[in-house]
């Protein structure tokens, strides 16, 4: 049949434009791993100019042609000669194609060219910036990008706030009406959480953490916990970059980075797991939809939740530490031979106000990212002087966290997001946490050994049932229609804050009075 034609032709043309962006990942990588220090300013050029490539080619007669076959050149709604005879995945790729080719065509290319070149200077004004703690260095650049991201929600078109535009192109779907009150609840609980907390006479010894660890054991160590995490080293590997990333090229190449410190054991470990979970999501998306959007994630917020289960509800639960902390004390035995279980799982999930997000832990970690958001909300709806931001960062994390960064490096100018632009990108951490939650819950019921496997390592079903559930749909449902499909209730912040109830509740030993109406 002529229409199936059309949809092989498109799917291919696809492909073909995946292997563009595959390339250019390829290049990135290699450049956050080992490219030598001075070859930045020609890597730059061979990215930009694979990324225009595929561009071209994605917005081309081509695409669009091949889309109309079957869609609405206005709306991009499915003819209603098609609507019997394509099947849900076809209709679901058709879907998810057009909304990337529209959004991709609203955007004039001499406006994405300009945006790429300022957000590449403003990244590296920011750099220095930060270095020296110089936000007045930064401000034209930071007021500059502003102004086009603010042209670019223009461009995209938005309901209620332009910040909804910018939010859309990380987590489809997702408005800042729904944001709101989300954030406010977990705001009150996370806020009540950490007053129990400080005023707990328990306190964990952290500094057993901070000891001399061997940084080739640590990486071997990391490893082995991958490899029963179940991530594929056929089809991936492990390599160091500053900020830990996982990058894929196809399901049979998905690489995973993590950073390593002799005098801080938790980063090079955790960052493992967090990257695994992210791995893991990228390894198991499906090889036959390869290159179009049912072969790819479907969001930030989908994606973080995979890294977060891993992370916080497996790698920072006592089950996990039953099986692997004997193994750790065979590693370091002179470090931990007198440090029992629970003293070291009490220390790897300390928690207390901090500055620095990257650093924050489980709990606080969420009270960092409203403080961005409402800030960036304001900035993108104009409702704030961009010269006072730095005043207007310190005083909302002296509310939310009661501390104060005595210097813009360790307030305004701590994250590098804004500084290519990615204003919108910060709710979908809490988004992250707060869909693993909902995830592990479910896990946790359909499979009601599986903290007694955890406890054994045996994390194959786990991994399995993410497999089934989350990994192998790609974009083929909406993040509501999946969590709403796998836990049959939408979006709710209540098993992240009764998780983390129980779990602080027994581990600072303070009454858990959320939980109580469900528990018994
Ligand atoms: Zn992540």
């Amino acid at each position: 049949m002529a229409t199936l034609g059309a949809l092989d032709s498109l799917t291919s043309k696809l492909r073909e434009i995946h292997h563009l962006h595959d390339a250019a990942a390829v290049l990135s990588w290699d450049q956050e791993t080992y490219m030598p220090a001075g070859s930045g300013a020609i890597r730059a050029e061979q990215l930009a100019t694979l990324q225009t490539l595929a561009h071209n080619q994605f917005v081309s007669r081509e695409v669009e042609a091949l889309l109309c076959t079957f869609l609405d050149s206005e709306t991009g709604i499915l003819l209603s000669k098609h609507q019997d005879s394509l099947d849900d995945t076809s209709q679901a790729l058709l879907r998810e194609t057009w909304r990337d080719f529209s959004r991709a065509k609203k955007l004039p290319s001499a406006f994405v060219n300009k945006l790429e070149r300022e957000c590449s200077i403003a990244q590296q004004v920011w750099a220095e910036s930060r270095q020296t703690n110089d936000f007045q260095r930064f401000l034209p650049n930071l007021e500059r990008l502003v102004g086009l991201k603010r042209k670019e929600a223009d461009y995209l078109g938005y309901t209620d706030s332009p910040y909804n535009a910018l939010l859309d192109t990380f987590e489809p779907g997702v408005t800042v009406a729904q944001l709101r009150p989300l954030f406010a609840e977990l705001r009150t609980h996370l806020i009540r959480l950490l007053k129990q907390i400080q005023h707990s006479p328990v306190q964990p010894n952290t500094s057993l953490l901070t000891q001399s660890f061997d940084t080739t054991k640590q990486i071997d160590f990391g490893r082995l916990v991958l490899k029963q995490m179940g991530y594929d080293f056929q089809r991936g590997r492990l390599d160091l970059s500053a900020h830990p990333f996982t990058t894929s090229f196809h399901p049979t190449d998905v690489r995973v980075t993590t950073r390593v410190f002799e005098n801080d054991m938790p980063s090079c470990l955790f960052s493992c797991i967090h990257e695994g979970g992210h791995g893991l999501y990228e390894q198991g998306l499906s090889t036959q939809h390869y290159g179009t959007p049912l072969g790819e994630a479907i969001s930030l917020g989908i994606h973080e939740s995979q890294s977060r289960l891993w992370e916080n509800s497996v790698g920072r639960s006592q089950a996990f530490w039953q099986y692997f902390y004997p193994k750790l004390r065979e590693v370091f035995p002179s470090q931990l031979g007198g440090v029992q279980t629970d003293e070291f799982y009490l220390a790897i999930n300390q928690a207390e106000p901090s500055l620095i997000r990257v650093e924050a832990d489980e709990l606080t970690y969420n009270l960092h990212i409203m403080v961005r958001f409402e800030i960036e909300l304001e900035i993108i709806e104009g409702r704030v002087q961009i010269d006072e931001l730095p005043e207007i960062w310190n005083a909302k994390i002296e509310e939310y966290l009661g501390i104060t960064p005595s210097n813009d490096a360790e307030g305004v100018l701590q994250d590098v997001h804004w500084s290519f632009g990615a204003f919108g990108y910060f709710p979908t951490y809490t988004l992250g946490n707060l869909y693993a939650a909902m995830l592990f819950d479910q896990a946790k019921k359909d499979m009601t050994d599986l903290e007694q496997n955890i406890s054994q390592g045996n994390f194959q079903p786990l991994k399995n049932w993410l497999n089934k559930h989350v990994h192998q749909w790609g974009r083929q449902y909406s993040a509501s229609d999946l969590i709403q499909r796998v836990t049959g209730q939408p979006l709710t912040p209540e098993p992240f804050i009764r998780n983390l109830e129980e779990k602080f509740g027994n581990l600072y030993q303070f009454p858990t009075s959320f939980s109580s109406k469900t528990s018994t």
